[in-house]
């Protein structure tokens, strides 16, 4: 058995490193949808070529005007499924079950796939549901040589406040407090223990479907404020005695674009703002991250306060920056894939951790 476990670690770290050998601890996987009917019908135009794809490049060509090539670890093309998507996040995803915090988000204009990417739909479940049915495999596999406990939360970021999207009555304002492990986390937040895979679509579906309560337009809202789920993992190693725990983060944020001018005003310009800082904020973290500067800023956004343990030090970060295909996105297209270029130069250490 012993032996057994220790195969399987030693073949788990060799991923890893497989994994880690990509420039940084950040990885950015670029993800394109397809052009949609109405897109079609209205005469828009493809403007990304995917030639390079299979090495990660991706180049915008929006007609000779605009040419401009971008490198990732990954390019996933409109015609790439969800299983594809996920076989390539599933080592890093899988890492938390080794003690790595872990976070993993989705960047970009609304309505780029998002919360496909993330969520999925139900014949066609995105990147949250096959994380927590893989671990799930796994913990079921490795029973007798470490138990886990796996639970997970499922909150939203709305205008600088967290909403408890499993809880069954309105909360009180929920605030981020360090546990005794110096962990952030939310007292009072819901926690559901996954016991049994059949629960969790139910229980991702319960999350998905509070977001809409209390919203006039569910996809404005959506598209205006961070949907996050996280994973707490207490792990036992039975032949060791050795404790951890560690969590991963899933996060389909709002949307990157910038407003139209004339759109500007009243509960519209407060969400944009916040939703501004709390992107901004996030850059100004990676940034610092990245320059390897003594005072990281988390502290300035609900988002990165919430992520602080999951990225930096020896976590694991992956993003994907999503994109329209469409020659009528060109603008946001670009801005998003020039964040994620500026995201994917990062490096922030080496990873030690190891159960
Ligand atoms: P966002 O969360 O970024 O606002 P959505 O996930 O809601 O975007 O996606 C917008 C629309 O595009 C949805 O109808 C979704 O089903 C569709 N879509 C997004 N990505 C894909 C994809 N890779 N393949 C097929 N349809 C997609």
């Amino acid at each position: 058995l012993k032996l057994k476990y220790y195969e399987e670690m030693d073949k788990r770290k060799k991923l890893h490193n497989i994994v880690q050998e990509t420039k940084g601890n950040i990885r950015v996987f670029c993800r394109c949808r397809p052009l949609s009917k109405d897109e079609v019908s209205l005469g828009q135009k493809c403007v990304v070529d995917f030639d390079g794809s299979s090495d990660g490049d991706i180049v915008i060509a929006n007609g000779g005007t605009t040419k401009k090539s971008f490198k990732f670890d990954r390019v996933f093309t409109p015609n790439d499924d969800q299983d594809i998507v996920y076989a390539d996040a599933s080592p890093l995803v899988t890492s938390v079950l080794d003690g790595y915090n872990v976070c993993i988000f989705a960047y970009g204009q609304t309505g780029t796939g998002k919360t496909f990417t993330m969520e999925g739909t139900e014949s066609n479940r995105g990147v949250n549901y096959r994380t927590l049915e893989e671990l799930f495999n796994i913990a079921e596999e490795r029973k007798e040589s470490v138990t886990y406990d796996l639970s997970v939360s499922v909150l939203e970021v709305y205008n600088e406040q967290i909403r408890d999207l499993l809880a069954t009555s309105p909360s009180k304002k929920l605030e981020i407090k360090p546990n005794s492990e110096g962990q952030n986390h939310v007292p009072g937040l819901v926690e559901a223990k996954i016991e049994n895979i059949n629960e969790v679509w139910k229980v991702l579906q319960t999350g998905s479907n509070a977001r809409a309560v209390g919203s006039n337009n569910v996809n404005e809202h959506s598209s205006r404020s961070h949907c996050m789920l996280c994973i707490m993992v207490r792990a036992k190693n039975l032949l060791t005695g050795e404790c951890t725990s560690s969590k991963l983060w899933l996060v389909d944020l709002a949307g990157s674009e910038r407003l139209a001018k004339t759109d500007v005003q009243g509960e519209r310009l407060k969400e944009a703002q916040n939703i501004n800082r709390s992107l901004s904020a996030l850059g100004d973290v990676i940034s610092s991250l990245a320059t390897k500067s003594s005072h990281i800023p988390y502290r300035n956004s609900k988002l990165t306060h919430l992520l602080q343990d999951s990225l930096g030090g020896d976590s694991k970060a992956l993003m994907f920056v999503q994109i329209s295909p469409s020659d009528n996105d060109v603008s946001e297209t670009l801005s998003s894939l020039n964040f994620a270029s500026r995201v994917r130069r990062i490096e922030l250490g080496p990873a030690k951790k190891q159960v």
